[in-house]
């Protein structure tokens, strides 16, 4: 057992500061680092000492493994916590860390490593039953050979890079006139993003949702799991809104989804946290897809409905402690809900939308939480994921959640950029969210731009009509308005406080 004083969190934004304040709360010593973009960050000002790694680009500092060691050795810090995304999934950083006599709050650097591949996954889990898509499990070479096996498993498939992430990577093939060319694209695809070119086969599945079960593993081999997420409304192929539970979980598919994810944890040795992915078909069959061998965005959801601090119990675990609970003491509270919000433009395609925050105010009340990373004038910088923040809602039940959700966003007050928000609305409103009949196609399914144009009703014209009156008078009297970029365009983000 290794006690932990002093932590440096290897990230920025908002997950360096969810993990920051845990850390606090715990008694731990907290270190921050930043880029020349993030000099005045709240992550930045928030921890106890905190370090420039250098210039904005990430491969310039937020992934420069050997500078965040020095930084380390330098402070006398016993623990890195990596976050998600930048050197999480690196088994070359978590060995460095470990031999640098580091602890490393994650998995083994062989966990990582294996997990980190799709094909080797597969591999590992082969043996324990796990249900798998029907594909290949080997790294395809003979594009005839694989040909066959496509016929066999049937079109459509999918053809996926052994090393892809975050959505990329991935290729439709719809028949078989298609497959050589797409076959040849994906590998040099693979090869220019990954830097390995290694692709096989699976069997497309056409109405997929996304669930995924979190778990949780000490140095001693006892793993538990903290039930589902339902992850299905994505765009690119990349979570905007998450849920726990699932709306088809019953309780024997989450007893079956929870314990194959405990074996997929134990096929690998692992321990800290962890999330085993499913896709589960319109018969609510679930296959394995991959496990994450880092802590998620959407990691609140299930903090919220089992009242269990997923980083306290990653910084246990990582001082070699056992598990404080079982199994049997896991319980579901309520039902939780997290919106991203990205400067992204919905109306046009989800395109990054970088600038400065000009109005934010943050959604307040009984079961509303915002993880966030910036302040009202600050800008997003254009280096890094264009994620504002994560608005999380936890209530009694599914409705009362989605309700609550509404309400937050209503009150949630972002100017200069566009956002996910209204977006995010015109889901929550959705009769097939609603219902819990979705699939991973809802953005393309029901989603197109002039579903957020506004519809004024004549109360609201009337209203509108009065508040410019307002305006103008202002004016007259040589008051300063306020204006936000966005103006008036979407009543969904609260508009009536925008006008004056
Ligand atoms: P990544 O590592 O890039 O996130 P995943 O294997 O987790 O890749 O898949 C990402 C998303 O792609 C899933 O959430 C799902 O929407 C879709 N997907 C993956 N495999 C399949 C499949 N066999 N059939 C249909 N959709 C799939």
């Amino acid at each position: 057992m290794q006690k932990i004083n002093k932590l440096l969190v290897a990230n920025r934004g908002e997950i360096s500061l969810r993990i920051m304040r845990t850390a606090k709360e715990m008694g731990i010593k907290t270190v921050a680092v930043y880029s020349e973009a993030d000099i005045n960050a709240p992550h930045v000002k928030f921890a106890d000492e905190a370090v420039c790694l250098g210039p904005p680009p990430s491969n310039q500092s937020y992934l420069l493994a050997d500078k965040i060691i020095e930084a380390c050795k330098d402070l006398k810090v016993d623990a890195i916590h990596p976050g998600y995304g930048f050197l999480s999934e690196n088994a070359g950083f978590a060995k460095k860390v470990t031999d640098a006599g580091i602890i490393f709050v994650g998995p083994s650097p062989s966990s990582i490593e294996v997990m980190g591949s799709k094909l080797a996954a597969k591999n590992a889990v082969s043996k324990y039953g796990i249900p798998m898509v029907p594909g290949t499990d080997e790294a395809i070479t003979d594009i005839q050979a694989a040909k066959v096996k496509a016929e066999e498993i049937g079109y459509p498939i999918l053809i996926k890079a052994s090393a892809g992430g975050g959505g990329k990577g991935m290729r439709i093939v719809k028949y078989e006139g298609e497959f050589e060319e797409q076959m040849q694209r994906a590998i040099s695809e693979a090869q220019s993003a990954f830097g390995d070119g290694a692709v096989f086969i699976e069997k497309y599945i056409t109405s997929p949702r996304h669930i995924e079960i979190q778990v949780l593993g000490d140095i001693h081999g006892n793993v538990v799991y903290l039930f589902e997420r339902e992850c299905s409304i994505q765009r690119r192929h990349q979570k905007v809104i998450e849920e726990a539970p699932s709306a088809v979980v019953s309780p024997s598919m989450r007893k079956a989804m929870g314990e194959a994810a405990v074996k997929v944890a134990k096929a690998c040795n692992y321990f800290g946290a962890g999330t085993v992915e499913f896709i589960v078909d319109e018969n609510l069959d679930f296959y394995f897809l991959e496990m994450n061998t880092r802590l998620q965005v959407e990691h609140p959801v299930t903090e919220m409905i089992t009242g269990k601090d997923l980083v306290k119990e990653q910084l246990l675990i990582a001082e070699g402690q056992p598990l404080t609970f079982a199994q049997e003491d896991l319980k579901i509270n309520g039902h939780a809900i997290e919106v991203r919000v990205y400067a992204e433009d919905p109306k046009n395609n989800f395109l990054p939308d970088i600038g400065r925050l000009a109005t934010y105010v943050r959604p307040q009340g009984h079961g509303i939480r915002v993880d966030d990373g910036f302040e009202e004038g600050m800008d997003i910088p254009i280096y890094y994921d264009p994620m504002i923040a994560k608005l999380i809602v936890h209530d009694e039940n599914r409705e009362k959640a989605i309700q609550k959700m509404l309400r937050a966003i209503l009150d949630y007050q972002i100017t200069g950029i566009e956002t996910t928000l209204a977006f995010c609305s015109f889901v929550l409103e959705h009769e097939a969210f609603v219902s819990g009949n979705f699939d991973t196609k809802f953005v393309e399914k029901y989603f197109s731009p002039d579903k957020l144009d506004v519809k004024w009703e004549e109360a609201e014209m009337e209203l509108l009509a009065s508040l410019a009156v307002d305006v103008l008078e202002k004016k007259k009297f040589g008051l300063k308005r306020v204006s936000g970029q966005n103006g008036i365009s979407n009543p969904r983000t609260n508009w009536k406080n925008r006008l004056i």
